[in-house]
């Protein structure tokens, strides 16, 4: 098994998240659940060893780099590779103010980690996929951070986050080198604590809708934005 792949879902605790990590293990990926909190992340992936999928926790608060920094030398010792990682982590926390009237620990606590916690995530995990020349790097991002959808009200630090997410996947694909490919992904309106029980998605379809992206060729897309498998507009 020191041959398999390895992934890395960051909030893999529950939510999208979870079912990534699940789906992964499915089809065949060593998978590390990261998890802020480390009994959620345990009892998750308790849960998941019961179906006898090769998963472990590794605790990771994707708001403290140090936090991140740790996990980055624990996977490297552990399985002193990573072929795929999902930064997956997210919050909305607006409240429907208007942009320019948020509290800033709105502003900043979602930019925080939405934006900034995939920045340091992919600035402490680059290192591992570029000793190997190989990697796919998935941002989970939304609609919402699209140019083209910027004019709904109300959500302005998520979407903004998200905005900026996408940003930094573009231009991290254009200075990448080797076969490491970087792309982000709208998994669509999802039934899960951030998305709501009237959501038209269950967690599971989302993450059928993004895994693609964890084993396109060399030939595969990189710096593009993509829901069910389709590029859309930034
Ligand atoms: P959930 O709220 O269900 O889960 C969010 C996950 O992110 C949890 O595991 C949570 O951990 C984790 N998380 C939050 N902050 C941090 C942090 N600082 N460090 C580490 N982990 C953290 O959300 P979803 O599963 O619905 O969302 C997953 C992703 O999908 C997000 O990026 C979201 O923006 C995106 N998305 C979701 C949509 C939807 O309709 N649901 C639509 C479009 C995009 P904890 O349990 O500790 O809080």
């Amino acid at each position: 098994s020191k041959d398999k792949q390895v992934a890395l879902v960051t909030g893999g605790n529950r939510g999208i998240g979870y079912e990534l990590v699940k789906q992964l293990a499915l089809n065949g990926f060593r998978v590390i659940l990261a998890s802020r909190d480390p009994e959620t992340g345990h009892a998750a992936v308790q849960k998941l060893k019961e179906s006898n999928l090769d998963v472990s926790v590794v605790v990771m608060d994707v708001d403290n780099q140090e936090s991140i920094r740790q996990s980055a030398i624990t996977v490297n010792e552990r399985y002193g590779r990573l072929d795929v990682l999902i930064n997956n982590a997210g919050v909305y926390l607006d409240k429907n103010e208007k942009l320019l009237n948020l509290e800033p620990s709105i502003l900043e606590g979602t930019m925080a980690t939405n934006f900034f916690g995939a920045y340091y995530v992919m600035n402490s995990f680059m290192p591992l996929m570029e000793k190997q020349g190989y990697g796919r790097i998935i941002n989970v991002s939304s609609e919402y951070g699209a140019m083209s959808e910027l004019s709904y009200q109300g959500v302005g630090a998520y979407k903004l986050s998200k905005l900026a997410l996408n940003g930094l996947t573009r231009l991290v694909a254009a200075e990448i080198k080797g076969d490491i490919k970087i792309n982000a992904v709208d998994p669509g309106w999802v039934s899960s604590d951030m998305g709501g029980p009237s959501a038209p998605r269950t967690p599971k379809q989302a993450a059928e809708s993004i895994l693609w992206l964890a084993t396109i060729g060399p030939e595969g897309p990189s710096g593009k934005f993509f829901r069910d498998g389709k590029q859309i507009p930034w």
